[in-house]
């Protein structure tokens, strides 16, 4: 049996899986916000429970937003900033008692939808994520691309390619530099062009949900997204809850 954790800034999901891949038990669990320790015993937490629940595992592996520097093996990267500069990996080894794996999420879900999601049976694969920020991994043969870096794949932080006048230098990003492709491509992006055109500072499903009644505000920050015919702004299925 095998436990794998998904650390995200909010929440903290974790699932127990047997041998042939079958689910055995799944736990949510805010996130500890802002709090490094509390994080680390939540962490705990869910693996106990989830032995309790399914029996003790043979392996336990972390998706975090962020990577392990190849260099300091602490994390990096992450925009769960509380994170950033710990051994994260070591730490969970120590108090789990047990070698602990700790992947960047982006990677985790591109290798598994490679393995038998969207793209199985593709030898190449580049899994995108949109979400509260902009990420990605590259899969190739089944085995994630890891890079020199850590962040092969990862686009979100390149600048905004061809952009208009007005688009440049870009809103600030959390990395310290300015117009990121995140800060345009984002859940938050979005909310942020529909407000800066006199738009209220509302979630990307309320976006939607105004644009497909005809709200003009709205209507612009979509097209300016670039989402593709008004004829499917009347659902929000297209767009994550967690934009
Ligand atoms: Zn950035």
């Amino acid at each position: 049996m095998r436990i794998g954790i998904d650390l995200g800034g909010s929440k903290i999901e974790g699932v127990a899986l047997a041998n042939n891949g079958e689910e055995l038990a799944r736990l949510r669990v805010p996130t500890p916000t802002g709090d490094y320790a509390a994080t680390l015993a939540a962490i705990t937490d869910v693996v106990t429970q989830l032995h309790r629940a399914a029996g003790p595992a043979s392996s336990v592996g972390v998706g975090i937003p962020g990577a392990i520097s190849p260099d300091s093996r602490l994390v990096k990267n992450a925009n769960a900033t509380w994170l950033i500069g710990r051994p994260l990996d070591r730490d969970l080894a120590v108090l789990l008692d047990r070698p602990v794996r700790v992947a960047n999420d982006a990677d985790c879900f591109a290798t598994a939808e490679a393995a038998d999601g969207a793209a199985q049976g593709a030898n190449i694969v580049f899994g995108v994520i949109l979400g509260t920020g902009v990420g990605g991994g590259i899969v190739v043969g089944g085995v994630p691309l890891a890079g020199a870096n850590a962040i092969a794949g990862e686009w979100g932080h390149n600048p905004l390619p061809w952009a208009a006048g007005n688009e440049h230098p870009g809103p600030p990003c959390y990395c310290g530099k300015r117009g990121c492709i995140e800060t345009f491509l984002s859940g938050p992006g979005l909310t942020l062009d529909h407000c800066s055109m006199g738009g209220e500072d509302i979630s990307v499903v309320e976006i939607v949900r105004r644009a497909g009644q005809g709200d003009a505000v709205a209507e612009g920050a979509l097209r300016r997204y670039d989402v593709g015919s008004p004829a499917l702004w009347h659902t929000s299925s297209m767009f994550s809850t967690r934009m």
